[in-house]
């Protein structure tokens, strides 16, 4: 298919007609945890293509978003004590406790806006004088790409305040979740590039989900909402692949090597949503110079996740669809957000406000 074939009108309609009937006698809730899904779904209006049988649900898909407040307060501190701070430009946006880097760089702070590790390595080859800190939130999409800068042996003056995530422990969350009622998963296409469909297969196993990795193409969305709705009506709980062009069912071996000399699976915060155990990558010990989390001293800090009003909890765990806080468009914009899904372009938040509410 060429790229044109994934927008098409004619293809779509087809689609959309299997999804009728193959939905005719039963409900589904789809749960999607990717930001560029969410994207996809709201820019195209998909939604309002679907028969009301059919719920698409975003869950915890923007690593911003997930970021907990302790992570960006860490980083706060570090600007204040004088060092160069770098990051992706929405972590610079991104609201914590009571500032946020941008707010600090305005005040003064050297907080610069990279587009990954590799240029904040290069930044502090250009300041051997100083330390250089690159905040790195991420899923398992973006940890190889610090990994590499840790194994390779970037300069002494460089080290990473790393708030890395894993997919799959926070979809178990969703799944035990009281009242959220997960019929299937969308697994995020780029996570899966990396690890794999098969690191669905448990999971979909053992809770009796279907999973299917999906492209992010309108019609690779509806295609995998088929290809749901056929494992359910089967009785079927695997962890299939629509997104054949990128994905393979063992993942990209070698960023999974490079991900596990660099880091090690630890219990990680996630905003608003806790302690989830497992769900973290963190520096490893032979690595530690380069942890900003052990290089640096940090005075006790009292993090605040969710701020008086925001439900961005609620809204990273699909119980609440955006509209319904009441924040909504008033005192949270896009030009000035409270919370920290409406920060980025992978936020619900945000999308949900650019698309019209769609
Ligand atoms: S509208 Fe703003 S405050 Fe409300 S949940 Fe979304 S990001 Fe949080």
């Amino acid at each position: 298919m060429e790229q044109h074939d994934f927008r098409s009108s004619r293809y779509a309609k087809v689609l959309v007609q299997e999804i009728r009937k193959l939905s005719a006698e039963r409900k589904a809730r789809i749960v999607h945890v990717c930001g560029t899904h969410e994207d996809t779904i709201s820019s195209h209006g998909l939604r309002t293509l679907l028969p009301e049988e059919i719920t698409l649900i975003a869950g915890p898909g923007c690593p911003v978003c997930v970021c907990a407040a302790i992570d960006v307060d860490m980083g706060i501190e570090l600007a204040r004590q004088g060092h160069i701070i770098t990051s992706f430009g929405d972590m610079i946006s991104v609201p914590s406790t009571s500032s946020s880097l941008e707010k600090e760089r305005a005040k003064g702070a050297d907080v610069r806006v990279v587009y990954g590790a590799h240029d904040a390595v290069e930044i502090a080859r250009k300041n051997p004088h100083r330390e250089v800190v690159f905040i790195g939130a991420g899923f398992e999409t973006t940890a190889p790409t610090m990994a590499v800068e840790i194994i390779r042996g970037p300069p002494e003056n460089f080290s990473i305040l790393t708030s890395l995530k894993v997919i799959p422990p926070a979809m178990e969350i969703l799944v035990n979740l009281e009242g959220l009622e997960v019929d299937g998963f969308i697994t995020p296409g780029h996570v899966s590039a990396i690890i794999g469909t098969d690191a669905f297969t448990p999971l979909a196993q053992k809770h009796n989900i279907p999973c299917v990795a999906a492209g992010f193409e309108p019609l690779d969305v509806l295609e995998a909402i088929r290809m749901l709705l056929i494992q359910m009506n089967e009785g079927r709980s695997e962890s299939e692949n629509e997104y054949k062009r990128v994905v393979r069912p063992e993942g990209n071996l070698a960023a999974q090597k490079m991900i596990a000399d660099a880091f090690k699976i630890g219990d990680a915060p996630w905003r608003g949503l806790g302690v989830i155990p497992d769900s973290g990558l963190f520096i490893r010990p032979e690595f530690s110079q380069f942890d900003a989390r052990k290089k640096f001293e940090f005075p006790p800090i009292e993090s605040v996740d969710i701020l008086p009003g925001c439900r961005c909890h609620e809204v990273i765990l699909g119980m609440i669809d955006p509209t319904e806080c009441s924040l909504f468009g008033k005192r949270c914009t896009p030009e000035d957000p409270y919370g920290p899904c409406m920060v980025g372009h992978e936020g619900t938040c945000r999308i949900r406000h650019e698309s019209g509410g769609l």
